[in-house]
C-alpha cells in the first residue's frame, strides 16, 4: 500500500483531534487508495467489463464509469458514507455531535452527486465496503447490474 502523501496541514489538524478522532482519521488515510475499490475493479475486470476511473468532469467523481452503459459506481466506505443498518456505519458515542455533523455533510454530498448524475442521465450504483468482503456474492450482483451490452 502506498504511503499517504506528506501533507503538513493535515498533520497539524490531526494534532488537534482527540485520540479517537485521530485514529479514525488515520484509518481513513490508510484506506485512501482503497482495498474495496481495488476489489471492485478486479471483479469488474474479471467480468470482462471496461471502465474508466474517477472522471473528474462528473459530479462526485465516481470511482468507476461505464460510458456506453451510462452507469457509474461509487465504492463507499461504510463509516464515512454512513451505510444504513450496517454495523460499520454506526456513529461512535464519543464526541457524537462532531461525527454527526461531519458524516451528515458526507451523506449530503453523496445525495447531491447522485441526483446531479441522474439528471445527466447516468444510472448510479453504490457498492459498500462491507460487500467487498464477500466478493463472490458481489460479483454476481455486479454481473446482474451490468449485463452485456446488446450488439448494435
Ligand atoms: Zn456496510
Amino acid at each position: 500500500m502506498p504511503a499517504p502523501p506528506a501533507d503538513p496541514s493535515s498533520a497539524e489538524r490531526l494534532d488537534r483531534l482527540t485520540p479517537e478522532e485521530r485514529s479514525r482519521n488515520m484509518a481513513r488515510i490508510r484506506s485512501h487508495n482503497t482495498k474495496p475499490e481495488k476489489i471492485v475493479r478486479q471483479l469488474v475486470t474479471a467480468l470482462g467489463l471496461r471502465y474508466r476511473l474517477q472522471r473528474r468532469d462528473l459530479p462526485g467523481k465516481p470511482d468507476l464509469v461505464f460510458g456506453p452503459r451510462r452507469t457509474v459506481i461509487f465504492v463507499h466506505g461504510c463509516f464515512w458514507h454512513q451505510h444504513a443498518h450496517c454495523p460499520a456505519g454506526r456513529i461512535p458515542t464519543g464526541n457524537r455531535p462532531f461525527w454527526e455533523s461531519k458524516l451528515a455533510r458526507n451523506t449530503q454530498r453523496d445525495t447531491a452527486a447522485k441526483l446531479a448524475l441522474q439528471r445527466l442521465g447516468w444510472r448510479v450504483l453504490t457498492v459498500w465496503e462491507c460487500e467487498t468482503k464477500t466478493p463472490g456474492k458481489l460479483q454476481k450482483r455486479l454481473a446482474r447490474l451490468l449485463p452485456p451490452l446488446a450488439p448494435e
